[in-house]
């Protein structure tokens, strides 16, 4: 097949699971015209969700991380479209783009439909408020690139206020309360905690950051961590409770306001900087998809192939994915995590050649390595799971943060290759020793 009768395959979503996915169908189909690839994303770069707590908390700098899709596209043969998925057209074969617009807010490329045979839907998910007032206004959600940098402009912003009220003898703290202690919450509080230290150290001499910035952690639930193990979460709170950050759990919020954060047990919890990390959804616009099945979170409902219930052009995966969780009881899904996407994107790269093939495809099973959780720059708790320890083993420390570290180089190694990467990282260690370890701006 070539020219006009070449496969279309279109991936929208070039995240923890699209891009690597691209990339492999890129380097194999490409450039032989046979099938076309091509990456769909509303951005025109692609920063590893992962890393936002930290260029939240401003030890990374998300400009010298993100990756431009074109480049990508370039050096993997596959083609790359920017533009944010609207609609969708089954019968025609067709999706709809929104229009692209510069910062300055013109137009840059109109509002086009593209045609498929194979679509891919891996879009991700957003922060679910619930409805809960004042959130949405006052809370800032660790979604996209901008909210994290956001919240690190105001953090800073708050740090240099107190530290010039500290510095005339007035009061000076800093309340920061983060809703939400699942791995998203604690990382971030467990980031803040070490960066603002960090901060400290560059020029913020009125401010002693153990004592005036204030973090707290609310969690719904009765402890931190709830879909992860009783051990992993005790291990996490005693870590906390080192890094002074303090934890409150059976506290469901019932609004924010420009003041700080009200709970159901009638507690106020004053608050200068409110971040909202309590419970994702996949994107509303696959509500709107043409009659695709979704569930309550938004999410297309896909079988053990990970093609959509009403459509099998259509696959879906990641966190936008209601995935059956094989070998689980029956209506469990997948986590919504990195390590799940990125499996699953590799089963999908074979599907790819069986469905050119007309061949049955593959089913997903799931192989669960653990979870990690960061506390920051030096250590990290998690479990191992594997057959050989026989079940899961806490692991913690300074191994447990390599391995964390690990899964950042597993996602560049499957868009890179191993040598490149090895590059990168050579130069990014020679390159710490000539900068702030944090970002001061
Ligand atoms: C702060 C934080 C820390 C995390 N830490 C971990 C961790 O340690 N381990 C772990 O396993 N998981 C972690 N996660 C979860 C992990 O980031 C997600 O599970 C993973 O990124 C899901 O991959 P994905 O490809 O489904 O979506 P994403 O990686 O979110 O990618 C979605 C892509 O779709 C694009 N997109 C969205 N909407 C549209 C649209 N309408 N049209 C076109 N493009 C669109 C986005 O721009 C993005 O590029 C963390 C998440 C956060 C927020």
């Amino acid at each position: 097949m070539t020219g006009a009768s070449a496969h279309r395959i279109v991936i929208v979503g070039g995240g923890a699971g699209g891009l690597p996915l691209a990339t492999e169908l890129g380097d194999r189909y490409g450039r032989k015209g046979a099938v076309h690839v091509t990456l769909v994303d509303r951005n025109a770069t692609h920063l590893w969700k992962p890393l936002l707590h930290e260029v939240a908390a401003g030890r990374m700098d998300a400009d010298s991380h993100d990756l431009d899709y074109p480049a990508l596209a370039h050096w993997h043969g596959f083609r790359f479209a920017q533009g944010e998925l609207a609609g969708l057209d089954r019968a025609r074969r067709e999706i709809t783009l929104e229009a692209v617009q510069s910062i300055d807010g013109e137009e840059i490329l109109p509002r086009r439909t593209m045609g498929y045979d194979t679509l891919i839907i891996c879009v991700g998910s957003v922060s679910n408020d619930f409805g809960i007032p004042g959130v949405a206004r006052h809370a800032i959600s660790l979604d996209m690139r901008d909210d994290a940098e956001r919240f690190h402009r105001r953090l800073l912003a708050a740090c240099v206020r107190a530290d010039s009220r500290a510095a005339a003898g007035a009061a000076a703290e800093v309340k920061i309360v983060i809703i939400g202690a699942g791995a998203t919450g604690v990382e971030l509080a467990a980031e803040i905690r070490q960066t603002t230290r960090a901060h400290a150290g560059y020029g913020l001499e009125h401010l002693d950051p153990a004592r005036n910035i204030r973090i707290t952690l609310l969690e719904a639930a009765p402890r931190i961590l709830p879909p992860l193990s009783e051990r992993l979460a005790s291990a996490a709170l005693d870590l906390l409770r080192r890094l002074d950050v303090a934890v409150h759990t059976s506290q469901r919020v019932t609004s924010v306001d420009a003041g700080g954060v009200h709970t159901t047990a009638g507690t106020f919890f004053k608050a200068d900087l409110v971040v909202w990390a309590a419970g994702i959804m996949a994107p509303a616009v696959l509500r709107t998809l043409d009659g695709l099945e979704v569930n309550r979170a938004n999410q297309l409902v896909v079988g053990p192939t990970l093609q959509t219930t009403r459509d099998q052009s259509i696959f879906s995966f990641g966190d936008c994915a209601a995935a059956p969780w094989l070998g689980r009881p029956a209506q469990a899904i997948l986590p919504p995590r990195a390590q799940v996407a990125h499996q699953q994107a590799t089963l999908l790269a074979k599907s790819m050649r069986s469905r050119l093939a007309g061949r049955p495809l593959p089913e997903f099973h799931f192989r669960d390595f653990g979870s990690l959780v960061s506390l920051g720059e030096l250590s990290a708790v998690g479990t191992l799971m594997g057959r050989l320890i026989g079940g899961s083993m806490l692991i913690q420390g300074l191994i447990a943060r390599l391995m964390y570290a690990s899964l950042y180089k597993m996602h560049q190694v499957s868009i890179h290759g191993v040598l490149r990467v090895a590059f990168d990282t050579l130069g990014r260690l020679v390159r710490e020793r000539l900068e702030p370890r944090v970002k001061l701006h």
